[in-house]
């Protein structure tokens, strides 16, 4: 017998109960949206309806164009169904991905491809921008910001000025603030020095353009592409991003050669795709439609509004005023304050640029679930304010 020397792989296959009585084991010992108190993470308790979808569609390779045909068509249909919500009301494209970080590598690269081979970002944009810049080696120009934690469009267009043509990163719903970047200013901005946008919608995409009236995405010229994600507020499962793309003329660097499979090509940054994420989402867009989302997000609104009364009835002072459902509260210490939180089951992120944490309004975060939230920071917050 060949000597191989086992570490952690058994040499004889475990039965299925004993694999699953493991696992079960480490689920047991994870924090559980419906049992603890989740309030930092943008992921939530997926709709039955798309895990249905899910499972309906997950072992279909979605970039096996040919065998799999419909499954493109679906995906089509579910870009062009978060396309209108995001004010394109024709002509855009794209695809799901597995997140927003892939949404925005893919987005960068698009733009580096069609000759924009540096990037504008503002520190409150998400990390993915920065390693995406990173993995397609782009020059990034640094962008301030202003005190409300939003892009500041004077000092953005100093630095088109000194720089000149590129893509502006702007973010609808900023992950640390739930803030959202001046899109229309930056669209004047972009105009002047020949430059184009990425709004990175992956939180606010399905909150801020049902609510706000003002120009916020594809209504503006400049804007070429965004990312939204149905894995947040879309409530699908995990693993589902969007990109949008303004033109077919604009995605189509996406579509790659792939020699050994039946259509000769594969869209995207990875081989095979799930088809289960594209079913997901589709039927999630489906089944609540503009207005059950826009529903959807009223709801979470009016809650992050009563939280926000409840923390300054305690002296706690958000760092910003959130237009989409994310509060960062300052507080020093933050390490310290999330750790003693966890330990009471309580599970908040930092807010990152700055010390404080970060509570996020997901479907599952019920006003009695935020109660709790303040309670607990209460008690640990003492004496740590700023
Ligand atoms: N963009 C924004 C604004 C985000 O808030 C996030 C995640 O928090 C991302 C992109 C990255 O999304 P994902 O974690 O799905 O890759």
């Amino acid at each position: 017998m060949l000597a191989i020397r086992m570490g952690v792989l058994p040499r004889h296959g475990m039965p299925i109960h004993a694999v699953l009585r493991a696992l079960t084991r480490v689920k047991e010992g994870l924090p559980h949206h419906l049992l603890h108190i989740i309030a930092g993470s943008m992921t939530t308790v997926p709709h039955p309806l798309a895990l249905e979808a899910f499972r309906m569609f997950h072992l279909y390779n979605a970039n096996d164009l040919e065998m799999f045909s419909e499954l493109r068509r679906l995906e089509e249909e579910a870009v062009a169904m978060m396309g209108e919500i995001l004010r394109c009301d024709r002509g855009c494209t794209g695809m799901i991905t597995s997140g927003g970080s892939e949404a925005n590598i893919a987005a960068l690269y698009l733009a580096r491809e069609h000759s924009l081979k540096r990037v504008y970002v503002a520190p409150t944009a998400h990390d993915s921008v920065l390693k995406a810049a990173k993995i397609l080696s782009l020059e990034v120009v640094k962008v301030g910001i202003t005190k409300g934690y939003t892009i500041d469009v004077n000092d953005l267009e100093k630095r088109c000025r000194e720089r000149g043509p590129g893509l502006i990163v702007a973010t609808m719903g900023t992950t640390g603030f739930g803030t959202i970047d001046p899109i229309k200013d930056i669209d004047e901005v972009a105009r002047r020095y020949g430059c184009l946008i990425h709004v990175d919608a992956a939180f606010g995409g399905f909150v801020a353009p049902l609510l706000y009236s003002e120009p916020l995405c594809f209504e503006l010229p400049t804007v070429i592409s965004a990312t939204i994600d149905p894995h947040k507020l879309g409530q699908v499962p995990i693993p589902a991003g969007g990109l949008i793309v303004r033109s077919r003329e604009w995605f189509e660097p996406l579509v790659f050669e792939a020699k050994y499979m039946p259509a000769s090509k594969q869209i995207g940054l990875l081989g095979t795709r799930t088809g289960g994420s594209i079913a997901a989402t589709w039927a999630m867009l489906k089944h609540m439609g503009y207005e059950g989302y826009k529903k959807q997000a009223e709801e979470l609104m009016d809650r992050t509004r009563s939280l926000l009364t409840l923390l300054r009835q305690y002296g706690f002072t958000p760092a910003a005023e959130p237009r989409v459902p994310i509060i960062c509260i300052e507080l020093k210490n933050d390490e310290y304050v999330i750790k003693s939180l966890a330990s009471k089951g309580v599970y908040l992120y930092r807010c990152g640029l700055v010390p404080g944490v970060r509570i996020v309004v997901m479907p599952h975060v019920s006003v009695d679930v935020l109660r709790k939230v303040v309670e607990a920071l209460v008690d640990v917050a003492k004496g740590l304010r700023v």
